[in-house]
């Protein structure tokens, strides 16, 4: 949002990090004011303030153990509410006017599944008009109604990115500008690595990797809209005028461009996933089927398999995959009652576990890179239980306690330590 931008149309989403106090919601609605009277027109779409919803659903869980999920959304849409209420009463006294807006006025109108709803239409009417008039329009992010019951829903944690990326879609907005609390995307978490180095320009594809993997920066779902849409993401601090990383469709990198010559974009980490072994089954046809079967029923997702090889004695194998840890309980009870059905021998449980890959577009046509990751790894010691790829990833599953070593190795190995320090401006970066 900077002077240049002169006359367009923006969104722009600001996390809770950036709009975490009082005194963070004022930063905030001078940096919108400024963008304002530099003559664009400007959507906000925003976070609750810092740790809210995670206070919420505290207290939601101090409540009851088991909240309805229809409760749960109503209660958790209000830490939105809140930071876009604040954030347009900052604005009116710098004499700009602003108008907040739930995600149901807003228009976006989402399918019925509560905690986790998809965006299926979003009717922009009203915003639209509020722009026509000369407001600035906040939107609470993270919310909608749904189309069938006409409650209220939420899209996910971290969603008010897909928020952004669907109204800047419906709006036609010239970018989707992301505030958070560093400088863009970077090649690893800069919590972990100091000599993490900042990304200019990253695509659509490699971003998803990143984001299926691990990288919070973004959620993954609106990086998925962005592409689909074709909207320009521009991820930028909110604490500094730095330029940020663009994540687009093309990535012509510029000629002398350190980027360009760069095989690996990123290394991205994930502490979410459990490894769920189904041991000592019978190595026969239609039983992996049986297995996954199962997993599906309950509305699981899996990520990594691994199959070993059968043991000659027994004729039994072990399948070995990795679930959401938040639902490592369901796959494992749903498993266990269905033990005849499927026949295997035993279950095992592992959540001390974290998932390391490493993202680029270069490893297409660049061969060793395998050979490169892994080497690094044995050289900082570090034992590789699952691997998975896809054609721009190599993903590993090391003990939890590696994964900050993997992450640094990795880095060091694909030479991406930049010379300085990235900044981490707030936040927890959860
Ligand atoms: N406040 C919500 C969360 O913490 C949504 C968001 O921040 O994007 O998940
Ligand atoms: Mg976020």
């Amino acid at each position: 949002m900077n002077e240049s931008g002169r006359g367009r149309r923006i969104v722009a989403k600001f996390g809770g990090s950036s709009v975490a106090d009082a005194a963070s919601i004022k930063r905030v609605a001078r940096r919108i004011v400024a963008a304002k009277q530099a003559g664009n027109e400007v959507v906000v779409v925003i976070s609750a303030m810092g740790d809210t919803t995670d206070e919420l659903m505290d207290l939601a869980l101090q409540v009851s153990p088991q909240p309805q999920p229809r409760e749960l959304d109503m209660l958790l849409t209000t830490g939105e509410r809140q930071s876009a209420a604040l954030l347009a009463m900052a604005m009116n006294d710098l004499g700009v006017e602003a108008l907040s807006y739930t995600g149901s006025q807003a228009g976006v109108i989402t399918t019925a599944q509560h905690g986790n709803a998809r965006i299926i239409d979003i009717t922009p009417g009203r915003i639209e008009k509020s722009l026509e008039e000369g407001y600035v329009v906040i939107v609470a992010g993270f919310q909608g109604v749904s189309q069938t019951t006409k409650d209220i829903t939420t899209l996910g944690r971290g969603a008010s990115d897909t928020t952004a990326v669907a109204l800047a879609a419906a709006l036609r907005a010239d970018v989707c500008e992301i505030y958070t609390d560093v400088d863009g995307v970077y090649t690893a978490d800069p919590r972990i690595v100091k000599g993490a180095r900042q990304i200019p320009r990253i695509s659509y594809d490699e971003m998803l990797e990143l984001a299926a993997c691990g990288a919070k920066i973004l959620h993954l779902r609106c990086v998925e809209y962005a592409r689909r849409e074709g909207v320009t993401v521009h991820v930028r601090s909110s604490f500094s005028n730095k330029p940020g990383t663009l994540v687009t469709g093309l990535v012509d990198m510029q000629k002398g461009n350190a980027m360009e010559e760069a095989i690996i974009s990123g290394i991205a980490h994930d502490r979410g996933e459990a490894k769920v072994t189904v041991a000592g089954v019978p190595d026969q046809v239609g039983v992996a089927a049986k297995i996954f079967e199962v997993i599906a029923e309950c509305d699981v997702n899996i990520d990594m398999i691994v199959q070993n090889v059968s043991e000659v004695a027994t004729g039994a194998t072990d399948i070995t995959f990795t679930v959401p840890m938040s639902d490592g309980k369901k796959a494992v009870d749903a498993l266990n009652a269905a033990k005849d059905r499927v026949g295997f021998a035993e279950l095992r449980y592992d959540d001390q576990i974290g998932k390391v890959s490493v993202v680029g577009v270069g490893m297409r046509t660049h061969p060793g890179v395998t050979a490169k990751f892994f080497g690094a790894l044995a050289a900082a010691n570090v034992n590789i239980q699952m691997i998975s790829t896809s054609e721009i990833r190599i993903s590993v599953v090391v003990d939890a306690a590696d994964v900050d070593a993997a992450v640094q190795a990795a880095h060091s190995a694909f030479e991406l330590d930049a010379d300085e320090e990235a900044v981490v401006y707030a936040g927890t970066g959860r």
